[in-house]
């Protein structure tokens, strides 16, 4: 089965893909992961991406949907995958499209998570970060006392992209760009909603359960 991730940052969707990934056995494939290889390994498309991103320019997409393609070309991706961060944009949703196509594949199913811009206010409002060992809480699920990190001690500190404004301007942004993608897997019925306005282990079990309705047996 080969499945693609969308949902706004924070929405839990890297968590949900990962347990995902363990139950039905199929490799979790995030963006990051993909450069990070590309970029230690060397390959021609890492040398290439590396030059825009250390200039902090955007990489272009015919280097990111090259080191996609050739990342689900590998052995271990044949049974399936999941796909966490790419695509972005409709353009990188066609290609994605075509470039399986050539071997007979399709991604089955986009879930989309969704969540309330006041949840995800919340969620990463109460998230506070350990500047030694970069460990995340919620101050909500965990006991926190006096700032301090129960791991190693460490003082907690919300990061600066965690405050209102700035989710808001990131929801905003978010949605501009993804709705045109939303609207390509709505249109070719491949689309499945799973509501994450609850805890994240709730997530997983709608998205076991929205695979289920739409046919896809776990
Ligand atoms: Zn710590």
């Amino acid at each position: 089965m080969n499945l693609i991730f969308l949902g706004a940052p924070g929405a839990g969707k890297g968590t949900a893909a990962t347990k995902l990934s363990e139950l039905l056995d199929i490799p979790h494939i995030s963006t990051g992961d993909i450069f990070r290889t590309n970029i230690s390994n060397g390959t021609e498309l890492g040398k290439l991406a590396d030059q825009y991103i250390s200039k902090g320019n955007l990489v272009p997409d015919d280097v990111t949907i090259g080191m996609v393609k050739a990342r689900l070309s590998e052995p271990e991706c044949q049974k399936g995958f999941i796909l966490d961060g790419f695509p972005r944009t409709l353009g990188q949703a066609e290609a994605l499209d075509r470039f399986l196509a050539e071997d007979g594949r399709k991604i089955d199913r986009a879930i989309d998570i969704v969540l309330s811009e006041a949840t995800l206010v919340e969620r990463l409002t109460n998230r506070r970060v350990c500047v030694a060992c970069k460990l995340s809480y919620n101050l909500k699920t965990h006991k926190i006392a006096d700032n301090t990190c129960p791991v190693c001690g460490g003082s907690l500190i919300m990061r600066d992209d965690d405050n209102p404004q700035v989710i808001a301007a990131r929801m905003v942004a978010y949605h501009k760009d993804t709705e045109p993608l939303i609207d390509y897997y709505v249109r070719s019925r491949r689309l499945v909603r799973v509501n994450s306005e609850e805890k994240i282990a709730d997530t997983f079990a709608n998205i076991l359960t929205a695979l289920e309705i739409r046919g896809i047996k776990i």
